[in-house]
């Protein structure tokens, strides 16, 4: 279709922005690493499975076939795995002791429930689905005969706590990261599982024995668990082959988790290359600061999206989609209040112009089209942008050129630039899918009925009323009635306006 083009993204192994070259021609296979369900994803992990998702759908869009898999942990993650917590528990377990966690019977059903919320929310961010969506504990026999194979090929060893990946037998070990001075590594791998008979400080845990564990396999070295790592090396390659065309994370995962995958990977099949492009998405914070439940800035994709009567803040999922989208992925993102409602008009003006693209369909006017070459143009352009390492702020600038164009139309939009339109409005929510959730009918020519919009309506109607009979004591009356409600009303040429006001 496209295949004149080129999806360019920068490769953290080679530090450069190079062209995504599929091992089979215009076929994408590619892993992402999901979440561990110990507790509701935040809006920062899902800003890197947003990545993902633009990666797939652009890859789509310049006519690629993909596979896409990305995994759940619901297993194995020891806080030690990663440099912020070193405590060295296993989270599973750590939030099952926790306050939220008491409520769940076991940690099955605590490992369960998260997984489908993080599920729920994917589609409410209007993520596409993987074709595979492994989990960690449904692929325990995979993981064990990849570690005895490790272990039969020298690459790792026994001690009477587990077996390790020794990380001196694979010399390219550091690759990814650039750790690659042993000094350095011990400091920044913590070696909280205090083993004595740990060969080199760097050495990782493939399986931990532990008769104890919640979560246990019965295995050729006893009762345990698996590592962490070890379970994307093998749901990647059980479900993608031995060499990706592409790996995705967040930042975090470079190092240890992504540098460990490709040891154990290309320990595991021969020293071939094990990914060939490593893409990582910078971290979210939110009003400038790092989010944690301490500070009471953690936000969740149901905190904001969830209606205010059920403890959220009624925010469009759309809008929240549209507000990660607007920050380019290889630079930090700062969420903010102020970001979040100039994305909320944004989405508003995009259904706005579907809307009025739908009336001028029904209403069937004649003449010749005047939008086509133009949108093409800007989906083009948008297009462009999201193949030069996933630009999304140019692509959002191009789409919301757009819609102003079919906007300025106003009531004389004929039916050809209206078929134009939304030829235009569908290629660009399947680019960026911003403007209907998948697989739903685009928004309503009238609105349904809602019973709060007909309350808001009549009341417009009654102050407008009041207005022109100069009552201006029943108008403003009104008015806080209409605030007491949540609604903000904006007084403009065409008549008054209105909107829910979110409070974040
Ligand atoms: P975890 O559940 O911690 O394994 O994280 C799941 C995914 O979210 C990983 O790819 C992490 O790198 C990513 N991630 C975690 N925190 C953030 C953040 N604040 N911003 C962006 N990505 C994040
Ligand atoms: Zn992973």
């Amino acid at each position: 279709m496209n295949s004149e083009k080129t999806f360019r993204l920068y490769n953290t192994l080679t530090k450069t922005v190079e062209p995504v070259i599929p091992n089979e021609p215009e076929h994408l296979r590619f892993y992402s690493c999901g979440p561990t369900v110990y507790s509701y994803a935040h809006i920062g992990n899902f800003r890197s499975f947003l990545t993902s998702d633009l990666i797939l759908r652009t890859a789509q869009a310049i006519g690629w076939r993909t596979t896409y898999v990305t995994n759940i942990t619901d297993v194995g993650h020891l806080t030690e795995d990663d440099l912020s917590d070193p405590s060295g528990e296993d989270r599973m377990v750590k939030a099952l002791r926790s306050k939220e966690g008491r409520r769940f019977a076991n940690i099955w059903d605590l490992a369960r429930y998260y997984a489908n919320v993080l599920i729920e929310d994917w589609h409410t961010l209007n993520l596409r689905e993987p074709d595979v969506r492994p989990r960690a504990t449904e692929h325990v026999r995979q993981q064990i005969l990849a570690v005895e194979k490790l272990m039969a090929n020298g690459h790792a060893y026994e001690t009477s706590q587990g077996v390790y990946f020794s990380v001196e037998s694979f010399p390219e070990y550091g690759k990814l990261s650039g750790n690659r001075e042993a000094a350095e590594l011990e400091q920044t791998v913590r070696d909280v599982v205090v083993d004595p008979e740990k060969r080199d400080p760097r050495d990782f845990a493939l399986w931990k024995k532990d008769e104890k564990h919640l979560m246990q396999w019965y295995s050729p070295w006893g009762w345990g668990f698996p590592g962490w790592h070890i379970e994307c090396s093998v749901m990647s390659m059980e479900y993608l082959g031995e060499q990706l065309d592409l790996h995705a994370g967040g930042e975090d995962l470079i190092f240890p988790h992504h540098e460990c995958e490709i040891a154990q990977s290309e320990s595991l099949t021969g020293k071939k290359p094990f990914a060939r492009h490593w893409v990582h998405t910078r971290f979210l914070q939110v009003e400038g600061e790092k989010m944690s439940k301490r500070l009471g800035n953690f936000l969740t994709v149901r905190s904001l999206v969830l209606p205010e009567s059920e403890g959220g803040k009624g925010v469009d999922p759309l809008a929240l989609r549209m507000t990660l989208l607007s920050g380019y992925y290889r630079k930090p993102f700062n969420f903010t209040l102020k970001t979040l409602k100039a994305n909320i008009r944004h989405v508003t003006r995009f259904r706005e112009a579907a809307a009025h693209v739908a009336a001028a369909l029904v209403a069937g006017a004649p003449g010749e089209d005047r939008l086509g070459p133009r949108l093409d143009a800007l989906y083009e352009a948008a297009l462009d942008a999201m193949l030069d390492d996933l630009n999304t702020p140019e692509a959002l600038a191009k789409t919301l050129e757009g819609v102003r164009l079919i906007l300025g139309f106003k009531a004389n939009l004929n039916e050809a630039s209206a078929r134009s339109a939304q030829a235009w409005l569908d290629r660009t929510n399947a680019l960026l899918g911003i403007l209907a959730p998948e697989g739903e009918a685009p928004a309503p020519l009238a609105p349904t009925a809602d019973p709060l919009a007909e309350k808001v309506e009549a009341l417009l109607t009654e102050r407008q009323a009041a207005r022109k009979a100069r009552d201006f004591a029943r108008a403003d009356a009104i008015r806080e009635e209409l605030t007491a409600l949540g609604i903000e009303v904006m007084d403009t040429p065409e008549g008054p306006k209105w909107r829910k006001m979110i409070r974040v």
